[in-house]
């Protein structure tokens, strides 16, 4: 039996029709940049997970880039983000010119850990991009008690979390802003590039409607500096042909992932932790092994496809080699780049498909 890491034609197939029905309609009406598709996903969107408002942006770095534009992070400043998570999350710390610390994680949710957070404030400490890694909520309780004492500005990158909450919140409303991708693989995707941005506060989601377009509010008139970062109508059209089954297609990450951690019964492996102030919506299905690359090798013997999320933490990327942080200065966020394997979780896997790499990686013996 083969099971891909990933899969995306089995959900693009079986909506196909619908998908090309609504295409066509966008075209038809050469809705292209923004427009009643994206509006009627904005809306959707912010109905369907709990959200007061809603962005549509081009990408899920344009809204990481637009609230630390909105922050007003700059020069002389420091950022707080984790160093295990996609290189976007650091980004727009440095797009407006400040400078990302990487502070250490919390070895059982590879998420940032509040402690750390703590030890690493500076009065030149202006804000921190709290990452909700592989679906997992961090644990914001600590972590805005910290933004609160000290003034900081706070961006979730809900970039893999959407649908999650912390506690009975949706995530992406607890800091003052939320970033969403609908980047194709992530657990909504676009049939291109997409992400959303969420504010808490109508002030701060009024600056980035004007962000958006080139910081005007009114066509050729430009009150602020701002950039293009619209969503494409082609984008609004598929997502709101996607969002009624969001909830479905969840249920069953999070089915998959439960037969995972019940299945799985391999010395020395360690499980994604499971905590009680947020269930994982499973974007990815994360592992640790000493014996990392034997594991992946052994499964793919077993045609069991795996992925090294992520191989190399931000800190150790030549493009952040001048902000001082070398090896070994952050061992955990090491240590978990060089023993976690990402198992496939994608809702249309059958349970023949879970079983078989359950099977799989419980006969290695390396
Ligand atoms: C995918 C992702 C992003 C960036 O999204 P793009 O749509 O690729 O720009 C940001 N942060 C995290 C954690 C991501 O996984």
């Amino acid at each position: 039996m083969k099971v891909p890491f990933l899969d995306l034609s089995l959900q693009h197939c079986a909506l196909r029709q619908e998908a090309l029905a609504a295409l066509a309609a966008t075209y038809d009406a050469t809705r292209f940049c923004l427009g009643k598709d994206v509006e009627d996903f904005e809306r959707n969107f912010a109905a369907t997970l709990g959200y007061p408002r809603i962005l549509g942006m081009n990408s899920g770095t344009a809204p990481l880039h637009v609230a630390c534009m909105i922050a007003g992070f700059g020069p002389g400043d420091e950022v707080i983000t984790t160093p295990f998570t996609f290189i976007s999350s650091a980004w727009g710390i440095s797009y407006v010119g400040a400078k990302p610390v990487f502070v250490d994680i919390d070895e059982g949710t590879f998420n940032l850990d509040p402690a750390r957070i703590e030890a690493a404030l500076t009065p030149r400490t202006k804000g921190i991009i709290v990452v909700h890694l592989f679906g997992q909520p961090a644990r914001m309780d600590e972590i805005m008690a910290i933004a609160k004492r000290r003034g900081l500005f706070v961006i979730e990158d809900c970039a893999q979390a959407v649908g999650a909450k912390f506690r009975d919140t949706p995530v992406g409303l607890l800091g003052d802003v939320g970033t969403f991708s609908f980047y194709p693989t992530k657990n909504l995707g676009a049939c291109g590039e997409g992400g959303a941005f969420v504010a808490r506060g109508e002030r701060i989601h009024t600056q980035a409607r004007h962000i958006r377009v080139h910081g005007s509010d009114r066509r050729y008139y430009h009150d602020i500096v701002g950039g293009n970062f619209r969503m494409d109508g082609f984008q609004g059209a598929l997502l709101n042909v996607k969002l009624p089954h969001l909830g479905r297609w969840t249920a069953r990450r999070q089915e998959i992932a439960g037969r995972y951690l019940a299945g799985i019964q391999l010395a020395e492996v360690q499980l994604p932790a499971q905590t009680d102030y947020g269930r994982s919506v499973f974007h990815q299905f994360t592992l640790r092994h000493p014996r990392r690359d034997a594991l992946r090798e052994h499964l793919a013997r077993h045609d069991v496809g795996t992925d090294l999320i992520y191989p190399v933490p931000l800190h150790l990327q030549r493009c952040y080699a001048g902000l001082g942080q070398g090896p070994g200065s952050l061992p955990i966020a090491e240590r978990a780049a060089a023993t976690c394997l990402s198992l496939p979780i994608f809702p249309e896997l059958t349970d023949a498909q879970v079983d078989h790499v359950i099977a799989s990686i419980n006969k290695f013996t390396g």
